[in-house]
């Protein structure tokens, strides 16, 4: 129990540090942006225009990786709200149907005991679920073959908690990446930050919940939430 009362206190200093530093890197990067944007008629004329688009492309990228770190660096206290489980779920699918489709996966949802409620933030609720269904989509796309990419979400309740399953048949994962997958930075994506699962791991654990996560190699992946159920009024 020491060893993680010690861990938190340090995740939390370095959470403050990461934050001042995330802040210091935000400004320049907001001039060099507005610069580029000056120079761009001109570049434009010189035939650069795809240096702008790159240029424009990589200072958002920082700046989102900025962004992501505060949010996860953040001791924010969840602002909490209350719905039900069947209307979060629903919401999460109309936010990512649209890309879902364009890259060729299809959904299939099961919501099961549809009137169970939880207290959650649910900015942040929503951040873990766009995240891991962005993340089935990734992994879909990177078994490289034919077959027909397939998100499962359902939710149900399992004793005190509401129990949200995200399932996917994607290229799975290894055990040295399922020993990894939380931890802050690692990624096997080009282009990923390495955040998502360890932000999503830690607003979970602010609302009272855990994750849970079972994959196959070559099969596909399925991530267990789980949130805290309010009681329903006698
Ligand atoms: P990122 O998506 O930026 O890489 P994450 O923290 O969300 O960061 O994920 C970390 C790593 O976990 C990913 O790079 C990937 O290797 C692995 N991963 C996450 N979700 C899945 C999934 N559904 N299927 C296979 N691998 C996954």
């Amino acid at each position: 129990i020491e060893q993680t009362a010690f861990q938190n206190d340090k995740l939390a200093m370095l959470g403050k540090i990461a934050a001042a530093i995330a802040h210091e890197i935000r400004n320049p990067l907001t001039s060099i942006r507005g610069f580029i944007q000056l120079l761009k008629p001109y570049l434009e004329s010189i035939g650069k225009q795809e240096y702008v688009r790159i240029i424009l492309s990589e200072i958002d990228r920082a700046n989102d990786i900025i962004y992501e770190f505060l949010n996860s660096s953040k001791p924010s206290a969840p602002m909490k709200q209350t719905l039900t489980v069947a209307d979060l779920v629903k919401e999460t699918i109309l936010l990512t149907e649209s890309e879902a489709h364009m890259k060729g996966c299809e959904f299939q949802t099961e919501i099961y005991d549809t009137d169970i409620s939880v207290a959650i933030d649910v900015k942040q609720i929503k951040q873990v679920l766009l995240n891991m269904v962005k993340n089935a989509i990734d992994a879909i796309q990177d078994t490289g073959d034919q077959r027909k990419g397939l998100i499962e979400l359902s939710s149900r309740k399992e004793g005190r908690f509401a129990l949200i399953r995200i399932r996917d048949n994607g290229k799975g994962m290894d055990r040295a990446t399922l020993s990894r997958l939380f931890d802050p930075f690692f990624t096997t994506k080009e282009e990923g930050t390495g955040l998502g699962l360890s932000v999503s791991y830690r607003i979970i654990r602010n609302h009272g919940g855990m994750i849970e996560v079972q994959s196959t190699p070559g099969e596909g992946t399925e991530f267990l939430i789980y949130l805290p159920l309010v009681e329903a009024r006698e």
